[in-house]
């Protein structure tokens, strides 16, 4: 399969509508703390858009009572080479310790009408452009971080 150079700007711009209209719902501002310029990734944009949508819904989903979603994307070189990296952040209840190796399998939900997919699809997603997903939990809410090869 032969994949094309994604701006990350240009997926998140296509998601940001949907985001915005579903945090103000819910009682949520969407702050956006993205570097100006991030090369390029070579992934599929569709796929992307899926992942980022994926985990922002999640975030919005954990703050029923409003709260902040914080998106964050910067790109960092090491002696690997250069990588991006998307911080997505709220402020909901967190996830437990022991459910924390558990959130990427498939069909582990906690919601009543979760499929328990989501996770499990961005995971398969990213590592399929030699991206990772992780999650970090604190008392004061739930971190995704997303990290691709540039
Ligand atoms: P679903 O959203 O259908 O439950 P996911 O794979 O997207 O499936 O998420 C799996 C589980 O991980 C969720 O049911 C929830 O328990 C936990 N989870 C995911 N994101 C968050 C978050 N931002 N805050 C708290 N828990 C989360
Ligand atoms: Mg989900």
């Amino acid at each position: 399969v032969v994949y094309d150079e994604v701006d990350i700007h240009t997926v998140l711009n296509g998601i940001m509508p949907v985001i915005s209209s579903e945090a103000t719902l819910h009682d949520i501002t969407v702050h956006w703390e993205m570097a100006e310029s991030l090369p390029s990734v070579t992934a599929d944009r569709e796929m992307l858009k899926q992942v980022f949508l994926n985990i922002c819904k999640n975030g919005i989903e954990a703050m029923t009572e409003g709260g902040i979603l914080t998106i964050q994307g910067r790109a960092e070189q090491d002696a690997e080479g250069e990588w991006i990296i998307i911080d997505i952040q709220d402020n909901g209840p967190g996830i437990p310790v022991h459910m924390l190796d558990k959130i990427f399998d498939p069909f582990v939900t906690t919601k009543a009408n979760g499929t328990g997919l989501g996770l499990s699809v961005c995971q398969r997603i990213l590592h399929e452009f030699d991206g990772t997903i992780r999650a970090v939990s604190r008392e004061d809410g739930a971190q995704f971080t997303i990290i691709l090869p540039c």
